[in-house]
């Protein structure tokens, strides 16, 4: 948990990074993203390098299609921004973890992590749950 920082984040960046950050872990492309909201890739890219002066009409736009309320996209500093951008950096540490816990797993015939038993020599065997698992686990 640091919602300093997770503040920090979502108050301190200009609307062309607020619109680039939101498109980038939303997994939307600049070019689908335009296309979207019926401007050209140029237009965003200006909009995201803080070249190009945003209409209410093309704020509202982007706000609808990055899920942000139209005064968050152009503000950033309302509950809903700090907890999308928080919820998404938390997704992203779960997807995280989950990947590890798929990767040491459980050998189900010697008992042991897969992951861990695997280096150094034939024989070597890290009983499950591994020190990793451990941690993960608290
Ligand atoms: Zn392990």
């Amino acid at each position: 948990m640091e919602p300093s920082r997770q503040e920090n984040s979502a108050t301190t960046l200009t609307l062309g990074q607020r619109v680039e950050r939101l498109r980038q872990i939303q997994n939307v492309t600049r070019s689908g993203l335009a296309t979207r909201i019926g401007r050209s890739e140029d237009w965003l890219t200006a909009v995201e390098e803080d070249r190009q002066d945003v209409t209410m009409f093309e704020n509202l736009a982007l706000a609808v299609n990055l899920k942000v309320t139209p005064r968050g996209m152009r503000e950033g500093d309302t509950e809903e921004v700090k907890q999308l951008l928080g919820s998404i950096e938390r997704d992203n540490a779960l997807e995280g973890t989950a990947r590890i816990r798929a990767l040491h797993s459980r050998n189900e015939h010697t008992g042991t992590c897969e992951e861990c038993s695997k280096r150094d020599y034939p024989d070597y065997a890290v009983p499950y749950p591994c020190p990793t698992i451990e941690a993960l686990d608290g």
